[in-house]
Order: structure tokens, then sequence, then C-alpha cells
């Protein structure tokens, strides 16, 4: 057969007409196949957030409340979510609770608040003496974590993305020193997590207490110290006036992970590409959140002790020592009396090993250099 040019193809008008029109519809096809989703690209959807956050509060309500104007952009109007602070639709520990039953489609929170319900969870938020906001982000992100933490809540319908880190936090406020670990015995102190049970093991008592009472507890003696996030959220409480002493560092909050909670059949029913700006932002707020920490504690450290006359003080290393083997045990507990508990500490074990000895080569071969 004679090899057309193009001269010769458009004189065999006819044929022309026809090739043009296969090659029309097939793009046409094309265009549907690769749309897929796109047929349903009118389609509005309203979600709503819960939050164990004051509404808009500094950082974490603010964060979320640009979260919600991220996926409103991006996605041209197509899904728009009101958040919901505190109490406003439910109350801040029942949103796990609220998202799995469909009252809200997301919450933002941190895994820890739901210990009670999911006592493995706790390895998705932090652990005393845990892996830090860099390993963890790693772990998560690329160390195989967050399949596992997927594992776990799908039981729950939910779908958890990693959404914030405080980063490192303080030890907290005292209003006597603690010179050893007898200092403790008696000290009725605010402490989430596996951290309170640490408190217990050294005679103390580690309260949940809600944010919102704990500057009231500790002005009247209800507690006698208090931790809470780092020096710009612990100066907007106001802590520096009622109590004696700043300690640092949070052994028992090494880089709280915060996390968007997702109704799974919510999640499911969205087209491709409203699931991928969830995802986005998610992730964008999981930087948003940890740099504004950052940069906000720096500032607010130096406020507190240049303007404020705090008095800062480091937990004696014995004190630290004896924290940490009661960190240890109280995780052993957890462990051996949970299955899921056992599967991701297994993980988080191995690569935190792994991961460790690389930044003893690097961070931390540098952080002593720039002291010599
Ligand atoms: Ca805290």
């Amino acid at each position: 057969m004679r090899k057309m040019n193009r001269r010769t193809f458009m004189q065999k008008g006819g044929i022309a007409a026809l090739a043009g029109g296969s090659v029309m519809a097939a793009a046409c096809s094309k265009e549907k196949k690769d749309a897929g989703p796109a047929v349903h690209s009118q389609k509005k959807y309203s979600w709503r957030m819960v939050t164990t956050w004051s509404p808009h509060f500094p950082v974490l309500g603010e964060g979320v409340d640009e979260f919600a104007k991220w996926v409103k952009q991006m996605s041209q109007g197509r899904l728009s979510i009101q958040v919901y602070g505190a109490n406003e639709l439910v109350p801040a520990f029942e949103s796990f609770e609220a998202v799995r039953q469909g009252t809200a489609q997301m919450s933002h929170g941190a895994a820890y608040y739901w210990a009670g319900k999911v006592p493995a969870g706790q390895f998705f938020s932090t652990v005393p003496f845990g892996m830090n906001t860099q390993q963890m982000n790693a772990w998560l992100t690329a160390g195989g974590g967050m399949k596992l933490w997927e594992a776990l809540y799908a039981p729950f319908n939910l779908i958890p993305f990693a959404a914030g880190n405080t980063g490192m936090q303080m030890g907290g406020w005292f209003n006597k020193m603690i010179n050893s670990v007898s200092d403790i015995q008696g000290l009725k102190m605010r402490i989430p997590g596996l951290g309170s049970k640490v408190i217990n093991k050294c005679g103390g008592s580690g309260l949940a207490t809600p944010g919102a009472e704990i500057y009231t507890n500790l002005e009247r003696g209800v507690i006698d110290a208090t931790e809470w996030i780092g020096p710009y959220h612990d100066f907007l409480k106001g802590f520096h006036k009622i109590a004696k002493y700043y300690y640092y560092p949070g052994w028992h909050e090494p880089g709280t992970v915060l996390e968007l909670a997702v109704n799974k059949s919510a999640f499911e029913e969205l087209p491709t590409d409203l699931q991928e700006i969830i995802r986005a932002g998610a992730a964008r707020l999981n930087g948003r959140i940890l740099y504004e920490f950052d940069a906000k504690n720096g500032e607010y450290l130096s406020k507190l002790i240049n303007e404020h006359n705090i008095n800062l003080q480091k937990f004696p290393d014995d004190v630290l020592a004896t924290f940490k083997k009661y960190a240890d045990e109280a995780i052993e507990e957890l462990v051996s009396s949970n299955a899921d508990a056992a599967k991701i500490y297994a993980s988080y074990a191995s690569f935190r090993n792994q991961i460790s000895a690389w930044e003893e080569i690097t961070t931390h071969t540098y952080d002593a250099a720039l002291r010599l």
C-alpha cells in the first residue's frame, strides 16, 4: 500500500472526514475515561469538622480554619467544611465517636485523647521518651507507621491523617523545686497520656484536667503542677503568673502528632480529586502547625525569660532517669496487654533504633560540636 502524505490524505475528503470523526470520538472517549469523577464535578459536599480545641484557638484552631479554607479553594467550592470548636457540636473528647457515627465527617485532635477506646493509638500521638517530631514524621510517612495507623482505625470506620505536630513540649509549671523523685510524692499534676502513669509510679497523681480548667485549678491549689504545650501557649494561658518554676524538657511529649480522623464511608463517597485535596490539605496542615509552634515558641521563651523573669529549671538527671525507667514500664504494660499495641510498638521500636543510629552521627554530633 502506498504511504499517504498529508496532501493525498486531505484529497480523500470523505475518508478524512471520517477519520477526523473517529479521532474526535476517540478524543472524547479518552477525555471521559481520564476525567472519570469529573462527571460528578458539579456535586457539592458540605462537611462538618469537630475539634478538641477552643474555637479559633491560636495555631491549632486557626490551623484547621485555614485547612477548611484551602480545601474550599482547591475544590473551587465543591467541598466546604464547617469547623466546630470543642463543645460547639460535641464535647472535645467525644469527637472520635462523633466522626465514627457520622455526626461529623472529620475531627482534629490527638490520638492519645482516645486512649480509653484505642490504647494502641497512643503511639500515633506521642509516648514519654518516644520518638521526636522528625522521627515520627519519617516513621509515619516513609517507615510504615501510617499503614499501621490506618489498620488500627479501620474497624472504627475512620481514616487517620497526620495533620500537625506540637514539636518538643516543655516539662511544665511547678510551685516547688523538683530536686529529687521524692519531690513528686503527693504532687497533683495535670499531665496527659502515659506521662500520667509515670507521675503515679513516682508517688504523685497524674490528672487529665481539661485545658479550660487548668488555670483555675492551679491557682486554687486543686493541682500543684501542670504541663501544657510550650512557651507560646503556656504564655497565653498565663501560667507564669501563678506558678514559680518552669521545667524542661517535655520528656512526656517529645513531638506530639495531631490527627485528622475522617469518616471512611464519607471519604469513599468523594470523587478521587476531592480525596486527594483532603490528603494535600492534611499534609500542608502537618507542616504549618509545626512551623508555627517552633517559630512562636522561640519568641515566647525569650519573652518569658527577659520580660517576665520566670525561673527556668532543668529536671535533674536522676529524676529524668527515673521518669524514663517508669515510662519504659508503662509502655511494657501497654504492649503486654494489647495485641495491637504490641504489633505497632514492634515497628515503632525497630524504626526508632535505625533512625537513632543515623541521628547519633549527624544531628547529635552536630549539636555537641556547636557547644565546643
Ligand atoms: Ca502537653
